[in-house]
């Protein structure tokens, strides 16, 4: 096992990276930007570098920085969480390179599955089902897009094949819009990513957003924790995640389940990994991989009883999985909802400090936040600040514990999405089960 691992991350998911080695006996080094020298993790961690000033692209996703930083503390291995380098596959080969080793799957693993053409096209190869699209890049010809769109049948959407973070899509309902829409979108794929191939999907009207959890250790050993429901998204972004999604019969999930872990088994994947579908009448649709530890995976870990952190370090440290699929029981219904420095009405982000904090407790509440009152929240980074995670023998239960946790929840001196949550987790067609993608945009009058 590593003796020492840095950690390439801020926030809570440093600190819950952190608290997965203290229990391993691993050494810990975190790394952070000036802005960043209060992070709870920070005087957690065994040791820690300061690794550049406050915007992340002179810090958190300053390559050379951050390997200079594991040769001056001998560290053996780094994590990077989610976000910022967690998906750069040239980032986890500099580090191979520079003879240390990435808390991920190997570089060409990345590469392949963060180019969504490419992901969806192995994926088709392991018999995962996949949305009916253009099957490739799209052409730089008006008429053949055109072609491809009438076959696949309106509306439709364009999406960048470098894409993440809910951005690089565009939905198309008219012929005559199309181009004007391919070009655009590539234009912004280009800027972003700076790779400006693009593809076509049908446009799914009311699918629910489901996602399969998967570990492999590489070594032909996938098990799957389960599926979680992340329905709930404002700009395809998430905001309240569940495990396992309601009211999906086993016989189809289990389907599915097996496709991902031959897909993982043929890929040689290692390491965490998300298969995100969409789910309409009854059936699943491929739309990208994550080959990272997901925001939501407490979710998981709760109904599993499985510590995702540190079997992603287990494998990646060459030891083979520890678990069998038989030893991963679902046990009950877990929630998660997101805490975010913003305005509950507008989403304007509500950086500044944090005079008082306040954490809720008990049975089956669990809280994943790097708060703490006297922090000051930076204004350069992603707002999410605390994650509520409660898990009970049924959906419900674990529903009428999160409205409880969140009326016990303080956080005072900057304004938190708090409000929200407490109406999402009372929500009547909510607390029913199963609402789609666009349930929460019509419910905010989006
Ligand atoms: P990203 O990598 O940016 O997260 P995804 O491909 O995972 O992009 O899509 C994010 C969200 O966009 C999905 O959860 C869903 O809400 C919406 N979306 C993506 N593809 C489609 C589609 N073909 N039809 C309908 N909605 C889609």
């Amino acid at each position: 096992m590593f003796n020492k691992v840095l950690i390439a991350n801020r926030g809570e998911i440093a600190l819950r990276v952190l608290r997965a080695c203290r229990e391993m006996g691993i050494t810990t080094v975190a790394v952070y930007s000036k802005a960043d020298r209060d992070l709870k993790h920070v005087r957690l961690a065994d040791e820690s570098v300061c690794i550049g000033p406050n915007s992340s692209t002179e810090s958190y996703l300053n390559v050379p920085a951050i390997i200079a930083a594991m040769e001056v503390t001998d560290s053996i291995a780094v994590h990077p969480g989610y976000g910022f380098l967690a998906e750069n596959a040239d980032f986890a080969e500099q580090v191979q390179k520079s003879g240390f080793v990435f808390i991920g799957p190997d570089p060409d693993v990345i590469r392949l599955m963060g180019d969504k053409v490419c992901a969806i096209d192995a994926m088709i190869k392991a018999g995962v089902p996949t949305v009916p699209g253009s099957g490739g890049p799209l052409p730089n010809d008006p008429e053949a897009c055109l072609e491809i769109a009438r076959k696949i049948g309106f509306p439709v959407i364009i999406k960048a094949a470098a894409g993440g973070g809910g951005r690089g899509m565009r939905v198309v309902h008219t012929e005559g819009s199309l181009w004007n829409s391919v070009q655009v979108t590539k234009t912004e794929a280009k800027s972003a990513f700076k790779d400006d191939t693009v593809y076509m999907e049908k446009y799914l009207q009311n699918p629910r957003h489901v996602e399969v959890q998967i570990i492999s250790d590489g070594q032909g050993n996938t098990v799957h924790l389960y599926d979680r429901d992340c329905s709930l998204q404002r700009r395809h972004q998430k905001v309240l995640e569940e495990a396992p999604a309601p009211g999906i019969p086993m016989e189809i999930r289990e389907e599915v389940y097996q496709a991902c872990i031959k897909a993982c088994n043929d890929i040689g994947y290692r390491g965490a990994g998300t298969f995100e579908f969409l789910y309409e009448d009854g059936r699943f649709f491929f739309i990208e991989m994550n080959t990272r530890i997901q925001v939501e995976h407490p979710v998981s870990e709760m109904v599993t009883g499985i510590d995702l952190i540190k079997e992603q370090i287990r494998v990646c440290a060459g030891e083979k999985l520890s678990i069998k699929q038989e030893d991963v029981k679902l046990n009950g219904h877990a929630i998660e909802c997101r805490i975010n420095a913003e305005d509950p009405k507008t989403f304007m982000p509500s950086p500044g400090l944090v005079t008082n904090f306040h954490a809720p407790g008990g049975l089956g509440v669990r809280v994943d936040s790097h708060l703490y009152s006297g922090y000051t929240v930076p204004p350069y980074y992603d707002s999410m600040v605390a994650k509520i995670i409660t898990h009970a023998p049924t959906r419900r239960e674990a529903l009428k514990r999160m409205a409880g946790a969140l009326d016990e929840l303080i956080v005072s001196g900057i304004k938190t999405n708090t409000p929200l949550q407490m109406d999402l987790v009372r929500d009547e067609g909510f607390l029913e089960g199963g609402v789609n993608i666009h349930y929460l945009e019509k419910k905010l009058g989006l």
